[in-house]
């Protein structure tokens, strides 16, 4: 039976460090603060903001959420932007994806400065990714590695498959491993006998967006099972794109959901936010 990679209590760890650098910080007169724009009646987006804000004010981080109605004018958005942009004591700036209709994430997401990008979405921070110097890295990868660090297992030499080609998700955390010098294999949609490729993996990143859709046959005994998706299910319960009950007992190490990556990327924001906050005093 694997081992359970418990992103929640190492993500709890992460918060007390954070919480003892953000005491640091304001005796020296900084306070770090997060703006969250959210933008619609996504009702999930309300819960992820909710928590971020919740999650910034237990480790002292100041949080301002923006929250706009479902037909706020792009130029509206431009402004805000452009003013937090321009705010000293704003250190992190992150617009809550998907936007209503009407609204590109992409190129709103682009208009954030790259130094206060917590999330590294602009092209800038991309494209820092991609040459292994970086300040920022996506929450949700940056979060998974942290869980592979954390837990001592050796990303070298192993064969590590990403499932997933989004640009939040899948090809930032297949360049953290890459960095890491894993060798990598990216799989998606049109990627043919899907499971030949993942049996090979001795690290699996499952960042496809469909419940439980890897089992036991897919994985290769004794590996490392990282599960990024979640999912709420009819009958209100959570659950990965692992079919987690299936693939434990093969697995070596495995990620839970919840309690998993999640936490873990939330950990992740708050750590970017920190981070900019302290080079800033620094500057
Ligand atoms: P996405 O929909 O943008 O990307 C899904 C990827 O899966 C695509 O690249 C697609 O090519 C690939 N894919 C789809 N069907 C496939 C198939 N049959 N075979 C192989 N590949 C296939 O999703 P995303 O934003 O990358 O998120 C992935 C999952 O992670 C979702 O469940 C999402 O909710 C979750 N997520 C979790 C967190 C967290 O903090 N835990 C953060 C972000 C995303």
């Amino acid at each position: 039976m694997a081992t359970i990679l418990d992103g929640k209590s190492l993500a709890a760890k992460l918060k007390e460090e954070i919480k003892a650098e953000v005491s640091l910080l304001k005796s020296g007169g900084t306070e770090p603060k997060l703006a969250v724009i959210l933008v619609g009646d996504d009702p999930a987006s309300h819960v992820y903001v909710r928590n971020k804000k919740r999650d910034c004010e237990d480790v002292g981080i100041l949080s301002e959420s923006i929250t706009l109605p479902a037909n706020t004018e792009k130029c509206e958005l431009i402004d805000i932007i452009k003013s937090l942009n321009n705010n000293a004591s704003v250190h992190g700036i992150l617009v809550q994806l998907p936007l209503p209709h009407g609204l590109d994430g992409t190129e709103i997401t682009q208009l954030i400065a790259p130094e206060k990008d917590v999330d590294a979405f602009s092209y800038y921070n991309v494209g820092r990714i991609m040459t292994g110097d970086y300040s920022f890295v996506p929450c949700t990868p940056a979060g998974c590695m942290e869980l592979i660090k954390l837990s001592g297992i050796s990303v070298e030499g192993k064969n590590c498959v990403v499932i997933g080609r989004s640009n939040i998700v899948g090809k930032p955390m297949a360049m953290l491993l890459l960095r890491e010098n894993g060798t990598v294999t990216v799989c998606h949609s049109r990627t043919k006998n899907l499971s030949e490729v993942t049996r090979r993996a001795d690290i699996l990143v499952a960042a496809v967006g469909k419940p439980k859709f890897f089992h036991a046959d897919d994985i290769k005994e004794g590996a490392v099972v990282i599960d990024v998706g979640i999912h709420r299910m009819e009958d209100g319960h959570l659950c990965g794109d692992v079919d987690y009950a299936d693939v434990a007992p093969k697995a070596s190490l495995i990620t839970p959901v919840p309690g998993g990556v999640g936490p873990m990327t939330i950990a992740m924001l708050m750590h970017n936010c920190v981070d900019r906050a302290a080079r800033r005093c620094h500057e």
